[in-house]
């Protein structure tokens, strides 16, 4: 992606902070693995923007309304504005249908992958639904696909 001049950027709930399952720093060590095995395979990301809160779950100060949790657009705004990016020629691509929704919200086109809870996701959708969404078996499979189609 990075040789064709994309950018790549994570947004992902991690309402666990909320609900105590892990605090922030602990996220912080989980980012930096995850960028430690990218760099190995010579991929890396742009950014990692995440929302921390749940609505009803976990203790002040993440558990409150924010506009960040997807299906709401606030992180990838906050992508934009941070790393100037163009949200109308961006993907979103995700494995859960709010994944989609947050995209949609932001003016981005989505693609669901078959990975994590997209196979089940695909499966409660109407034909209709599966025809109009982009979909591919893998995240590898929808970069290559958003490549040969961009
Ligand atoms: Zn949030």
């Amino acid at each position: 992606m990075h040789e064709e001049g994309w950018l790549a950027v994570l947004i992902t709930n991690q309402s666990g902070i909320a609900r105590g399952l892990l605090d922030e720093p602990t996220l912080a060590r989980v980012h930096d693995r995850l960028e430690q095995c990218l760099a190995e395979g010579g991929a890396r990301l742009d950014g990692i923007f995440y929302c921390p809160h749940h609505p009803e779950v976990g203790q002040a100060p993440y558990r409150r309304e924010c506009t960040c949790r997807k299906p709401a657009p606030g992180l990838l705004l906050q992508a934009q504005q941070e790393l100037d990016i163009d949200l109308g020629r961006s993907w979103m691509v995700g494995d859960a249908p709010r994944d989609i929704e947050a995209g949609r919200q932001a003016g981005v086109r989505g693609l669901l992958v078959e990975t994590g809870k997209g196979r089940a996701a695909l499966e409660g959708m109407t034909a209709a639904e599966r025809e109009a969404l982009p979909h591919a078996a893998d995240v590898l499979e929808a970069v290559r696909w958003i490549l040969a189609s961009s």
